[in-house]
């Protein structure tokens, strides 16, 4: 290893990093040979080092083609953000520092920057300052961490510390969310021992809707027992909301844990024109954000807020001899979260909050409002367009209906629409399963995205749709013949 080798190596990856990322707009979504440029990295293990500088070359090189242009303002799958300029260059700092962010001991910056950070998410996103939190990989994980403090609540109320002892002779801890529940928080439930399939879903129609009668009948019935509420503000496939105050009076009402997931919806709270379907998560026990997602900085990155952070150094406080001891006063933000020595995500978080501020992230919020708007009304006006859901935030749910498919062909035209759509390249979009139709449903997350890139998205889908249905009524015509 030889230290006069990191100049160009640095120079190299700046150099190729600013030209990728200038060429983004024009950049196919997914390259033609993605599949092969990804598979001509395999190999075995060199028994010679090449130096720094080939592999470097072979990851500019072949690097691109094999991957997705998520950087971009043209990909509106699952959830995901880009990265802004300040977000993107501390976060190759904090790699330059290489800097542990697990205890003030390893790196005072990245535990002084994760505490600061943590301060302004909540005023960011207007939540009690006496509350706490710690960043996390991602909004799974700050939902394994809040739920794992609900998990240690709801164990103390039965006498029990479930850290310690476990959960063994204890019963299935009650716990209840909407068809809404993301998958994240089943993997959680899964991990923290509840189990995935103790969760009770409450849904009055099919698009998951929480059925809050049930739930109050639900949360009677257990006389006063402790339990756990999951709300969604913010669901994957239009974007819509639990109505989370009302979530918070029947557990202010029935002594219960709320913990709400907001990994994007948490955002509507920078809005005056969108805050009202996220009122009330302020009176939660916890509640989860993403910053890899609306706030637009490199994964990995999210956030847990928690009502009561104390308590999770009782979780997640892992202290040996070598190690800081649980009362030392200087932070250790390694036990509150089940990593022990962690990426200083912090520095990204920072950085993008300072340089855009809170104004910043509001225009940003509400210019992708705005383009979801625009989506919406550019599928009400198509006639082979058919919008499934409202549009409350900045998920859109739509499919192709044209003229002259039934019903019972137009999830099969949809899913194989779907599929063209991402091997096409010009926009990146899933679908999903909404109310039981195949739908596309994509999301504006990224500061890149314009009013160009939302048209555009229409004008393929149209232009692909129209080829499917014309090639599929020749194959009809054909069979019939
Ligand atoms: C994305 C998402 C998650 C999971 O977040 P990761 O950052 O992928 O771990 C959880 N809940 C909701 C509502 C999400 O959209």
């Amino acid at each position: 290893m030889d230290p006069r080798e990191l100049d160009a190596a640095l120079d190299l990856i700046s150099a190729e990093a600013k030209r990728y990322l200038a060429g983004v707009a024009e950049r196919p979504l997914r390259a033609e040979n993605a599949d092969d440029a990804a598979d001509s990295f395999a190999g075995t293990l060199p028994e010679e080092g090449e130096g720094a500088l080939e592999p470097l070359r072979k990851l500019v090189e072949d690097g691109p083609d094999a991957s997705i242009t998520s950087a971009g303002g043209r990909f509106f799958h699952f959830v995901i953000g880009g990265a802004t300029p300040a977000g993107l260059a501390a976060d190759w700092f904090a790699s330059a520092l290489d800097q542990n962010a697990a205890s003030w001991v390893t790196s005072p910056l990245a535990t002084r920057l994760e505490l600061v950070t943590i301060d302004w998410l909540k005023d960011l996103f207007r939540l009690p300052q006496e509350w706490g939190g710690v960043l996390t990989t991602g909004a799974t994980m700050a939902n394994f961490v809040c739920l794992a403090a609900a998990r240690r609540w709801w164990g103390e109320r039965h006498g029990v510390d479930v850290d310690e002892q476990g959960l063994a002779g204890l019963p299935a801890p009650p716990v209840f969310s909407s068809g809404y529940l993301h998958s994240s928080s089943y993997k959680s439930l899964g991990m923290l021992g509840i189990g995935q399939e103790t969760v009770r879903i409450l849904s009055r129609d099919g698009a998951g809707r929480l059925d809050v009668p049930a739930l109050r009948d639900a949360l009677s019935s257990l006389d006063g027992a402790p339990a756990i509420l999951i709300g969604n503000a913010g669901e994957v496939n239009a974007g819509d909301f639990d109505p989370i105050a009302e979530l918070a009076e029947l557990a202010e009402a029935h002594g219960a844990w709320l913990h709400v997931d907001g990994a994007f919806g948490l955002f509507a709270r920078l809005s005056p024109r969108a805050s009202h379907l996220a009122e009330g998560v302020e009176r939660a026990h916890s509640a989860t954000a993403d910053g890899h997602k609306w706030l637009n900085v490199p994964h990995d990155c999210g956030f847990a807020f928690l009502r009561d952070a104390a308590s999770l150094s009782r979780i997640f406080g892992a202290t040996a001899a070598y190690l800081p001891g649980l009362d030392d006063p200087r932070p250790t933000l390694a036990y509150s979260t089940p990593e022990g020595s962690r990426r200083a995500r912090s520095f990204a978080t920072w950085a993008t909050l300072r340089a855009y501020g809170r104004r910043g992230y509001r225009e940003m919020v509400e210019g992708h409002l705005d383009l979801a708007q625009r989506l919406a009304g550019r599928i009400d006006q198509a006639p082979d367009l058919e919008r499934l859901a409202e549009v409350p935030l900045n998920i859109v749910c739509f499919r192709y209906r044209p003229e002259g498919v039934g019903e019972k062909e137009l999830d099969a035209l949809n899913a194989r629409l779907g599929e063209a759509v991402l091997a096409d390249g010009r926009v990146y979009v899933g679908t999903t399963r909404y109310e039981g139709r195949v739908a596309f449903r994509p999301a504006i997350v990224n500061w890149r995205t314009g009013p160009e890139d939302v048209d555009l998205l229409v004008d393929v889908v149209q232009e692909l749709g129209a080829q499917l249905a014309a090639q599929s009524r020749v194959e009809t015509a054909r069979s019939t013949a």
